[in-house]
């Protein structure tokens, strides 16, 4: 597949299927039975009854995300519902209720299906903000059915709205890769003029935390491989592009690139593992490495001397929370942050994954899921 260094945005923000809000009996949505997939498209029945505090979306796009990927390889040690619908970067309109879901939507409303599909609002974690945190917290696309669907049941409680002059297929991937970027970075606690490295910035996640880094006026070192994914970087504000796989000295090359101190954090937004074992090496005394990237089975070695000698701090940041979801969202609306994506149907997730699997995605690949 190519790769995409542009976006493909509708020129309204209104897709003429928000208006349609009727519910059919049957609906595609791209199922894995078993560990290890494969994923395919199928009709299957669409939900209809709704217990208390559910909604369900008419979803018209969904990004795909490399958790997603993850999902279905089922590289975590953790166990997701089967079968499964994936997808968690869902965007569409409220096509119906469940009792006490009018609290919080209505029918027609533009909302955001996210990874947090529920948590309890009430526990220590969730009065603190820290909902993705919450022990009872549900998972859109991993404990629950995703976005991968033509008509998902969601959490009324827990949809994020979309802004109005904002295009869907704008919208989906700030569901998850914008809101974890954005989030990420205020982990990252660095101040206007400072250097941010990040690991991952030709993909879905890291081509969004250029763009948030920038609008918050810190100095980009981006890290990934390849002329698309540089190209993509540098188009969107990185003032250094670093290739991976074809720099002699990573670690010098981005101290060098920061002032000689080096950056002061690193936001690894890669799907590799091999992004986490230079980071606490290039990152200046007092640094942040701040962990986002998910690959499998990975560790992050910590010399103990070093970490206290250099004041060095070490944060993982999971997505974040409903606040965050707006804040990502009103800043996208705003123009300050685009998603550089390319449309495809559903019925092309199978490749999508294929292609994902070898990083030949720059941005994000948005789904068509009546496609
Ligand atoms: P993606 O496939 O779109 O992008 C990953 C990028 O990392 C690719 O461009 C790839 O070339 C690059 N990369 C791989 N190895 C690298 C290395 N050693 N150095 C620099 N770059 C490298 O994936 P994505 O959808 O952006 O997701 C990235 C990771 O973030 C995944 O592991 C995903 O599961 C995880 N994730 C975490 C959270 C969270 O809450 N912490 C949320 C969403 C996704
Ligand atoms: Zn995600």
């Amino acid at each position: 597949m190519a790769p995409t260094a542009s976006n493909t945005t509708s020129s309204s923000a209104i897709d003429p299927r928000e208006k349609k809000l009727d519910v059919p009996g049957q609906h595609k949505a791209a199922i894995f039975d078993k560990k290890g997939g494969p994923v395919s498209v199928r009709t299957v029945p669409v939900a209809r009854e709704l217990k208390h505090g559910e909604a369900l979306v008419r979803v018209i796009y969904s990004g795909v995300c490399h958790t997603d990927l993850h999902a279905m390889l089922g590289d975590w040690p953790l166990d997701n519902k089967l079968p499964l619908v994936g997808g968690h970067e869902g965007a569409g309109v409220v096509v119906a209720l469940g009792e006490g879901a009018e609290e919080f939507v209505k029918i027609g409303d533009r909302v955001g299906i996210k990874w947090i599909a529920d948590s309890c609002l009430k526990c220590d974690f969730c009065r603190r903000g820290f909902e993705p945190n919450c022990p009872e917290a549900q998972c859109s696309g991993f404990t629950v059915d995703g976005s991968f669907q033509q008509y998902a049941v969601s959490y009324a409680r827990h949809l994020s709205p979309i802004p109005d002059s904002l295009p869907l297929d704008q919208a989906a991937p700030i569901l998850c890769a914008g809101v974890t970027v954005y989030k990420a970075l205020k982990e990252a606690q660095l101040t206007p003029g400072q250097f941010v490295a990040i690991p991952g910035a030709g993909g879905g996640l890291g081509h969004l935390a250029v763009q948030y880094a920038v609008a918050a006026g810190y100095r980009v070192i981006a890290i990934d491989t390849g002329n698309d994914k540089r190209a993509l970087a540098e188009k969107l504000g990185a003032e250094t592009f670093i290739d991976f796989k074809t720099t002699k000295n990573l670690v010098e090359e981005i101290k060098q690139a920061s002032g000689g101190l080096g950056p002061h954090a690193a936001v690894v937004a890669a799907s590799g593992a091999a992004a986490y074992e230079q980071a606490l090496d290039y990152i200046r005394s007092r640094g942040t490495l701040v962990a986002v990237g998910l690959p499998g089975g990975t560790d992050i070695k910590a010399n103990v001397f070093f970490t206290v000698f250099r004041s060095l701090r070490i944060v993982g940041s999971y997505v974040g929370n409903r606040q965050d979801a707006v804040e990502a969202l009103d800043i996208a609306a705003r123009g300050k942050v685009r998603t550089s994506f390319k449309t495809l149907g559903l019925s092309e997730l199978p490749k999508v994954y294929e292609d994902m699997n070898s990083g030949k995605i720059a941005g994000r690949i948005v789904l068509d899921i009546d496609k």
